[in-house]
């Protein structure tokens, strides 16, 4: 070392990720003490500027010294296994580059807290930590006590207490030992699940001392009562809990203190699996004739095509179908990642999939706290987890032999990421990963997104149809009433024309169940002075406030501000305001007058915000203790009640007109899916839509069930409009304080671009909601022809432009976002 160290050609040189959104590796020299250790997919520690320090992920180990600098050293490796595989930074890369992001970024997302350690992470005692220290270094210790003292540390902080620089072992140790925990993201309903196990002293092997111990605690009768059901229930269990002997005994926890304190009992504290064991009973089903034939025809068409679609009407049997693949493939020892969307994410889901599998699947949810996320990261890493059933992040965990992903309700827009960075699309980046992993993936729906459904035309994917439902009832009967005649007529009652409201009686009467779709929450969307047509806007974007009647409050449902009710208008002083449209909180007000002593639930962001909430409606639901339910976008798929006959459909033109050019292929679909919730068994159900305008076509089509017709008249407007899936679009969206400042860099930069890219550059256009949490916003959309060369191309001018652009002291404040796919 020293003097020979630049000239020692034996040095291993290694690319890091860091957590940041730049896009290129950092190199870092591994001193000799590592060349055994390090390996890809590792993390490594290494400090980044003059005194951060940073746990990065090893993607490559080589020989070449840095040219430009001089290269640090790493300072330690951090795991013994590699925590990820190189397929997975495949994956990462690929997102990186596709979406106009970093891998940097793509990591933050795709690890779980626990482990992207920094010097500015905080932490905190683990809540259920009892104060155990006898397996602790005398450095943990000291930790450990200091973040007892001062309720948190970062890092840093940690670093200077100890004096030195890599403490990133400890931190790790604490984790291991479940005393501390990351302080992002933990969720106050948090709790880790720790059992006391309790023990016999060992030197209580020998005969004599335990006979002279029995002697001894004849003055302490419930003291020997304990300790002789211990020994009883010794002899059938060696793991005995605390509780359990409690239970037996009948003692307190006083009593098995006091003998803790004697040090004849041992008590130790042992973390259970957080994620739960339910109990679960194989069940076992045949698929029907029609359903084999499809499964047959999928498998067929895997030979050819690694992706197929499964277009299956609702109560088709899609889930069964999925079930006998993912049996296929975990009998060949293989993985599976199983996909929905979070609202599908249902108690019904996961119960049905553990009948099958039982603890061989693993469930992610975005709600899971860190502790969680590690843990399950580790089951699929060992894969000790066959399946992972989960919601749009879960695609980041480290599958090893994966062999099948399937992605429910494809057509979703939740399988986009919006915010952060990477703006990924989880349906699209699966259909990639078939490649990277050399793996197949099924897409199903029962109403394709216009994109996939174009994929199979081009015969990129595999196509397979049901139309069949499992039972044989029909589909609902989808009825359409005319708002237009009923008001005229007078026959509306609050928002209900007469004909839901009739047949809705009538199911009530029956002892049946109705399901009210409304898609907005709130009471009333806005309210509005009656003399002067002033409108109350959030303060912080440009939009107008809805009113919610139960909590007294004007409330913007982008960033979440609130402010009271105000008594009179803040232009002219008129105390008449308003109400303008309806919410689902406005139907639920309707109910009472409307169906009187009949019990409803409504179910919107507002009531299921707590973690059971929704389970708690639901359940409540299923349980037949409430007849209407009431709700927005999440009542209209995943769960299925057999009881529910009805389902109404408040305002359709709300979803129709929806300025955006997807707004009647989501409107379709929407439609479907709450269609699906009708009359599931024994009986046909039925639909009623309530629209302004019944003559729109998208309705001919959803009343007969074709989605091919409906298809081919909405392509056309696409090709005529030159929009996607017959192009692809990146949108650019600049953020910034000022009005003035983000037109003008529009501006300037859409013409930048438009010398590069030409005629594909539109725009800038401020959106239709131009100033979101006090930032306003302009945007430039590029639209291209399907050409995967062509749009790399412009990506890479993209970005080059854009970074030019944020170096002009002009512009440098504005925030670019580019979003590639944006929808
Ligand atoms: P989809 O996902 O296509 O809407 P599901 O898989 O939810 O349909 O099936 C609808 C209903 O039919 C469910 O209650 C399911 O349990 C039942 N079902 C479907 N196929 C079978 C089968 N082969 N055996 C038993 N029950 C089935
Ligand atoms: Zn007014
Ligand atoms: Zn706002």
């Amino acid at each position: 070392m020293g003097l020979f160290e630049d000239n020692n050609k034996d040095f291993f040189y290694t690319d890091v990720v860091l957590p940041f959104p730049l896009r290129k590796a950092f190199t870092y020299k591994v001193p000799h003490e590592f060349t055994d250790k390090i390996e890809i997919g590792k993390r490594a520690i290494v400090q980044f500027g003059k005194r951060k320090i940073y746990t990065a992920l090893i993607v490559k180990i080589h020989k070449q010294k840095p040219e430009k600098y001089k290269a640090k050293e790493v300072l330690d490796i951090l795991d013994e296994q590699p925590i990820i595989y190189s397929k997975q930074l495949k994956l990462w890369q690929w997102i990186a580059d596709y979406y106009c992001s970093s891998v940097g970024e793509v990591m933050a997302v795709a690890l779980p807290p626990s482990l992207k350690l920094e010097s500015e992470s905080k932490v905190i005692i683990n809540p259920e930590y009892d104060g155990d220290i006898t397996n602790l270094t005398q450095n943990e210790i000291i930790i450990t006590e200091s973040i007892v003292n001062q309720n948190e540390l970062s890092l840093s902080q940690i670093q200077d207490i100890l004096k030195i620089k890599n403490i990133f072992h400890i931190i790790k140790s604490l984790y291991q030992h479940g005393i501390i925990l990351p302080k992002e993201e933990l969720k106050d309903t948090y709790k880790v699940k720790k059992e006391k196990f309790v023990e016999l002293n060992p030197e209580y092997k020998d005969e004599n001392k335990l006979k002279n111990l029995f002697t001894e605690l004849e003055k302490a009768p419930k003291q020997l009562d304990v300790i002789l059901s211990y020994q009883s229930m010794f002899k059938k269990a060696k793991k005995i809990s605390q509780k359990e002997l409690i239970k037996i005994s009948g003692a307190s926890s006083q009593i098995i203190k006091s003998l803790e304190k004697k040090k004849i009992l041992i008590i130790k504290s042992v973390k259970v699996d957080r994620i739960e064991k339910e109990k679960y009973k194989k069940e076992s089903f045949e698929l029907k004739d029609f359903q084999q034939k499809a499964l047959e025809e999928i498998k067929i068409q895997f030979e050819k095509k690694n992706v197929v679609l499964l277009h299956g009407i609702t109560s088709s049997g899609k889930t069964h179908l999925y079930i006998n693949l993912i049996e296929d493939l975990i009998s060949k020892g293989q993985q599976v990642l199983y996909l929905v969307p979070e609202i599908s994410l249902t108690a019904q889901l996961i119960r049905r999939l553990r009948n099958y599998f039982g603890n061989k699947i693993g469930i992610y949810h975005s709600k899971f706290n860190p502790n969680e996320r590690y843990e399950i990261w580790h089951k699929t890493l060992n894969q000790e987890y066959s399946i992972v059933l989960g919601v749009r992040s879960a695609m980041f965990l480290p599958f090893k032999k994966l062999g099948l992903i399937i992605i429910d309700e494809e057509h979703e827009s939740t399988f986009k990421q919006q915010n952060p960075a990477p703006r990924y699309q989880a349906r699209d980046t699966a259909v990639v990963m078939t490649s990277i992993f050399d793996c197949k993936c099924l897409l199903g729906t029962a109403t394709p997104s216009f994109e996939t459904y174009f994929n199979t035309k081009t015969k990129k994917y595999g196509y397979v149809k049901i139309d069949r439902r499992f039972t044989d009832v029909q589909p609902p009967e989808i009825i359409l009433s005319d708002l237009k005649d009923e008001y005229k007529r007078k026959k509306m009652k609050g928002h209900f024309g007469s004909k839901l409201y009739e047949e809705a009686n009538k199911i009530i009467k029956k002892n049946d169940q109705v399901i009210f779709f409304q898609n907005r929450r709130g009471y009333a969307p806005y309210i509005e002075c009656q003399t002067c047509g002033w409108v109350p806007k959030c303060k912080n974007c440009d939009i107008s406030l809805t009113y919610h009647m139960i909590s007294r409050t004007l409330s913007c449902h982008y960033c979440g501000y609130k402010t009271a009710i105000p008594t009179k208008c803040d232009n002219c002083g008129n105390t008449q305001m308003k109400m303008k449209g309806f919410g689902t909180e406005k139907i639920e007000d309707d109910l009472e007058v409307l169906f009187p002593g009949i019990e409803g639930i409504r179910m919107d962001y507002d009531t299921t915000r707590k973690k059971k909430a929704y389970h708690k409606l639901i359940s409540k639901f299923e349980k037949g203790e409430a007849q209407i339910l009431v709700g927005t976008q999440m009542v209209t798929k995943g769960f299925d009640f057999e009881k529910v006959k009805l389902v109404g459909i408040l305002n359709a033109d709300q979803m129709l007109n929806y300025p955006d050019f997807r707004a009647v292929e989501r409107s379709y679909q929407l439609i479907s899916q709450v269609s699906g919730r009708a009359g599931r068994r024994k009986e046909r159900g039925k639909v009623i839509v309530q629209t302004f305008t019944p003559e729109h076509p998208a309705f001919i089509f959803i009343q007969a069930n074709d989605f091919e017709g409906f298809y081919n008249l909405y392509m056309k407007e696409r090709r005529g409009f030159k929009y996607p899936p017959l192009t692809k679009l990146i949108l650019i969206s600049l953020k910034d304080k000022s009005q003035t400042k983000v037109s003008e860099g529009g501006e300037f930069l859409a013409k930048r671009l438009k010398l590069k890219l030409g005629k594909r550059v539109l725009g800038p256009e401020a959106p239709p909601i131009s100033k979101l949490r006090n930032l306003y916003i302009n945007q430039i959309m590029l639209k291209f022809e399907r050409d995967n060369a062509l749009i790399k191309n412009a990506k890479e001018t993209l970005i080059d432009e854009i970074s030019k652009f944020n170096f002009d002291t002009r512009y440098k404040s504005i925030r670019v976002v580019i979003d590639v796919d944006p929808y």
